[in-house]
């Protein structure tokens, strides 16, 4: 039972939201592509990343495979999620690249995402950084694109801390990138990924940035609050886990900053459903039916039958949606 400023806390997050979006909980039906798991960055936290020789790049047969099964499992979305410009990094990589017939990642994920349309699928792509041109070409096939702010605090950036060898994840490349995306009036994903060793003044002030962006540009669709979940085998494999005091705080806090047409989003596989909802959150994102949380995958993604009586025992009705947003709150 929740007590004192969080719950009231809480409770305005929670109002604010029942205005802005209703009793409906949105989550999208989606196919997760992981198409390479090299990077350029090393987070402490992550567990995506593999080292050369552990890598996996999908070759088309398996993206075509994949999209196929999503397509047959009744989902909208394909998810495009990878690491940061693996070819300036791994020449096998870039081989690889060369022998498919692409110039880049990018170039791969165009082809990828246009033979996502062709099946019916609506492609979504969070590949790292990306400049304004890479952002315009893989909009000819998609609907949408992502970049997790994840924080501003340059603090974390430096020597011990989490991002300390992550260099796109300097607060000031994304927030530039974000920018352009922006200008671009790109249909946007960004997020806040609470507990790497922020402070609450810090994940307030990454808010605040992502607010001041969304209404600069009013391209921000959604901001994902994402609890950060330790992974075995990684440096921070011993780093406490937020618990629900924590991460209701934090889509508190989003809910409560953000402007009501942005979507408060946080995965229903990596905390309850009731700290969610007590949180004023109004999406669960994308959920699969054909493929795991490659980010996660230790967190398998709730079954949505169970999902949606557990919601309608707590008074929502879940509703799937678009990878674009139709609306505007109201
Ligand atoms: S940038 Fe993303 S994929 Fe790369 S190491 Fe960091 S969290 Fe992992």
């Amino acid at each position: 039972m929740l007590e004192g400023p969080t719950s009231r806390l809480a409770r305005r997050a929670s109002q604010r939201r029942d205005r802005a979006w209703g009793r409906r909980l949105t989550w999208s039906p989606k196919v997760f592509l992981p198409l390479t798991n090299l990077c350029r960055n090393r987070c402490d936290y992550c567990a995506f990343r593999q080292r050369p020789g552990q890598d996996h790049t999908m070759l088309p047969d398996e993206v075509e495979a994949t999209l196929q099964a999503g397509r047959d499992a009744g989902c909208t979305e394909a998810l495009f999620c990878l690491g940061d410009t693996p070819e300036s990094m791994f020449p096998h990589y870039r081989a690889q690249l060369d022998e498919l017939g692409h110039e880049s990642t990018v170039d791969y994920l165009v082809a990828a995402g246009r033979r996502a349309v062709e099946l019916g699928l609506q492609p979504h792509t969070n590949a790292g950084i990306l400049s304004s041109s890479d952002m315009i070409r893989l909009m000819e096939v998609n609907v949408s694109l992502g970049l997790m702010l994840e924080t501003t605090s340059e603090r974390l950036a430096e020597r011990g801390g989490p991002h300390a060898a992550a260099p796109d994840k300097n607060p000031a490349v994304r927030l530039r990138m974000l920018e352009e995306a922006g200008h671009l009036g790109i249909p946007f994903t960004t997020g806040v990924l609470v507990g790497i060793g922020e402070t609450e003044p810090e994940l307030i002030e990454t808010l605040v940035a992502i607010r001041e962006l969304s209404r600069r540009h009013g391209n921000i669709q959604e901001v994902i609050v994402q609890p950060f979940r330790a992974h075995a085998g990684t440096r921070m494999a011993d780093w406490p886990e937020p618990d629900d005091q924590v991460l209701l705080r934090a889509i508190a806090l989003a809910r409560l900053i953000l402007d009501d047409d942005v979507s408060i989003q946080s995965p229903p596989n990596l905390a309850g459903l009731e700290v969610l909802l007590d949180g004023g959150c109004n999406d669960l994102g994308g959920i699969s039916p054909v493929t795991p949380d490659f980010i996660n995958l230790e967190h398998a993604w709730p079954h949505i039958a169970g999902l949606e009586a557990e919601a309608e025992a707590l008074g929502f009705r879940m509703e799937r949606r678009l990878p674009v947003y139709g609306r505007v709150a109201g």
